[in-house]
């Protein structure tokens, strides 16, 4: 989380940490960091998190996930414990931890028509995929054989890397950019 408050500070923004749904109807956009997409799933909803997400998606809050981030904003999920739950929103399928074994990690660089020149450095930790879009999803960024990493519908971003990692601070300039329009 400290890698995306400092990018997003150093873009401008006013940064506050959201744990309780109260911290939530105080800010206007949302980030979702990686970490464990089952565990922040159980602990969204033992705490009241995953109505109020889920109301403010419904209500058109920006938001962006990264990696387990994604996977908590993804309607449907692969490869997820037994029970595991999202927030949803975006219409996509994500399978988790898609590239397993020995290539849990690794980087690559991303063509991102969307987002311009350079590619984006993009650096996945035990990374989720964007299996499949709905016919409103704008796929954001590819792998080179094709397969999407990075999605955008409407309000809601999704990357199954970690721009924050390495620097790249297109994503969160998109975000910020939706924040000031909703
Ligand atoms: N593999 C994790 C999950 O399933 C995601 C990893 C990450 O966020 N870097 O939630």
């Amino acid at each position: 989380m400290r890698e995306h408050a400092g990018i997003l500070t150093d873009l401008g923004a006013d940064v506050e940490l959201v744990r309780r749904p109260f911290e939530l109807s105080a800010v206007d956009g949302l980030v979702i960091p990686g970490g464990e997409s089952s565990v922040i799933d159980k602990l969204s909803r033992a705490f009241g998190m995953q109505q109020s997400i889920r109301e403010a998606i419904a209500a058109g809050m920006p938001m962006y996930g990264t990696c387990a981030g994604l996977i908590l904003l993804a309607e449907r999920i692969t490869d997820g414990i037994a029970g595991q739950q999202t927030f949803g929103g975006l219409d996509v399928t994500v399978q988790r931890n898609a590239f397993g074994g020995q290539i849990d990690s690794f980087e690559a660089y991303l063509d991102a028509p969307a987002l311009g020149e350079p590619p984006v450095h993009a650096v996945f930790i035990r990374a989720p995929l964007v299996q499949s879009v709905g016919p409103d999803v704008e796929t954001l960024a590819r792998l080179h054989d094709g397969r999407v990493v990075a999605v955008q519908q409407g309000p809601l971003l999704g990357t199954s890397f970690h721009p924050e990692v390495s620097g790249e601070q297109r994503f969160h300039r998109r975000f910020l950019d939706l924040v000031r329009t909703a």
